[in-house]
């Protein structure tokens, strides 16, 4: 009885949030680590039509690693986070989106084993919908040989296998989104030692021509493609109104300039957060316009 109230308090803040505009539920940076919690989260979210946003780790595999393990890990004396602390994490979410019907949204898919079992479920009809960050595309655990902290991200960055995996997976449509996990920190915070630094990359700035220049430029993915990506099927996996370009409507849109080649000069940031690994790099595809509900953003 005492279970059932709460669980009746619980469904009806979880439908306050949603009349306030809450348009899914996620535990990103703090994985829900117990199933039953899980389940009832997703049951809620299944009664008011959500999406529930998994940040997917098993936090006690992940101890207190700080990169990938593996060869590098080892090389470096590195404590290291197994792929399998993701990968477990995926199917028990996909075996609970199952149970529940509710529809789970996966964070940041790093792993090649986290693509397959994504893939194995959508053939089985599970609702559940991915996506992937530009740095786990355009960068492996070599990274962290030069221990620039700002490279520190969490799920950490992988092998070219499973950047491999990851790009198999946004073109067979198992991985339908391209999302930036923007995580900025303040210089001080990441000017420690790599063991210490925060995890997180400041991505905002750098998504578009990261993955105009990796994907598109080399066409693995086309131009109609990167805005399904980046657009289309974030606002489709939110449920968000469907934005058209027409005379009469109020603009949502970005307009990039593929031949605008430049490098990355995190100084020139607008967000305060100035780690990124990719400050100095070459990239062609930046946004030049963008229009948010009619206004224009400088
Ligand atoms: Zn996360």
């Amino acid at each position: 009885m005492r279970h059932k109230e709460e669980g009746g308090r619980r469904a009806s803040e979880i439908g306050d949030l949603v009349e306030a505009g809450a348009v899914a539920l996620s535990d990103d940076g703090d994985s829900i680590m117990n199933g039953e919690v899980l389940r009832r989260v997703m049951e809620y979210a299944q009664m008011f039509d959500i999406p529930v946003i998994s940040h997917c780790e098993d936090m006690n595999m992940t101890g207190a690693g700080v990169m990938h393990e593996g060869m590098n890990s080892t090389l470096l004396g590195l404590d290291g986070i197994p792929s399998a602390a993701e990968d477990v994490h995926v199917a028990r979410d996909i075996i609970i989106a199952e149970l529940t019907g509710a529809h789970l949204h996966i964070a940041h898919v790093s792993t090649a084993g986290a693509v397959n079992l994504i893939r194995q479920a959508k053939r089985r009809g599970i609702h559940v919908t991915a996506e992937v960050t530009p740095h786990h595309l355009c960068l492996t655990d070599d990274a962290v040989k030069e221990f620039d902290t700002n490279v520190k991200v969490k799920p950490p960055l992988r092998t070219r296998d499973d950047v491999d995996a990851l790009i198999e997976g946004l073109k067979d449509g198992t991985i339908d989104a391209i999302a930036t996990d923007h995580a900025p920190h303040r210089r001080d915070e990441k000017e420690v030692e790599f063991n210490q630094a925060p995890f997180g990359i400041s991505g905002l700035e750098t998504a578009v021509p990261l993955v105009w220049e990796h994907l598109v430029e080399s066409n693995i993915l086309g131009v109609v493609e990167l805005a399904l990506k980046m657009a289309y099927n974030p606002a489709q996996i939110l449920g968000l109104p469907e934005r058209v370009i027409k005379v009469g409507t109020r603009a949502n849109l970005t307009v990039i300039d593929p031949r605008q080649k430049k490098p990355v000069r995190v100084d020139e940031f607008l967000s305060l957060g100035k780690n990124s690994p990719f400050d100095g790099w070459v990239l062609r595809g930046w946004p030049v316009l963008t229009i948010a509900n009619g206004v224009r953003l400088e």
